[in-house]
């Protein structure tokens, strides 16, 4: 199945030039979710891995269901002040806009293997910030992985620059 035309598409959302990749329609088809969960995942499946980041809010449904099937923990990095415990923190320049990330700081021991996942990455500079705040945990951060790829946007290849190993899977030309 096409997991492509599985995203529905949203011009000028959130703001006016934006073409906003809506994974919500993929997730709400149970063979397009599975679909991707299992392309996502496959990549690892010789791998250790010990946990799943995911980047709030989307790729806490797909970093779930990833962690699920590769038998690992999950790391939710979330928006500002949503932590209960202590965390670290981190701003980053969005597409639109700007942001922050936080993690607790006990997320993740040293050395632990930790797989990133969101649902798209356009410049990279959320996935960036959660690398940096993975780091700052300890975490070793082999890999990443995203549905969606903005090429255009180069983030993927500044994670790869970072000796991330990026997988996407699908890919969207211009914003
Ligand atoms: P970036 O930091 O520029 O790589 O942006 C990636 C983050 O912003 C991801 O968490 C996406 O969910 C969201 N995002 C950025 N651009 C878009 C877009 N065109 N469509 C949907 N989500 C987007």
């Amino acid at each position: 199945m096409d997991l492509k035309a599985a995203i529905r598409t949203i011009p000028d959302y959130p703001i006016a030039g934006i073409m906003f990749r809506d994974i919500t329609t993929l997730l709400g088809d149970a063979k397009a979710f599975r679909q991707c969960v299992d392309a996502l995942v496959a990549p690892f499946a010789d791998q250790k891995i010990d946990k799943v980041a995911g980047i709030e809010a989307r790729g806490f449904i797909l970093g779930g269901a990833v962690a699920h099937q590769l038998s690992a923990g999950f790391i939710p990095l979330r928006k500002k002040g949503k932590l209960p415990h202590k965390t670290i923190a981190v701003e980053y320049a969005l597409e639109y806009g700007v942001d922050s990330l936080e993690m607790h700081l006990d997320g993740c021991g040293a050395g632990e293997r930790v797989l990133l996942i969101d649902d798209l990455i356009a410049t990279g500079g959320t996935a960036v910030a959660a690398l940096q705040l993975l780091r700052q945990a300890g975490a070793e951060v082999p890999a990443a992985a995203f549905v969606v790829d903005l090429p255009d946007l180069g983030g993927a290849d500044k994670l790869r620059a970072l000796n991330i190993d990026v997988s996407t899977l699908v890919s969207f030309g211009g914003h």
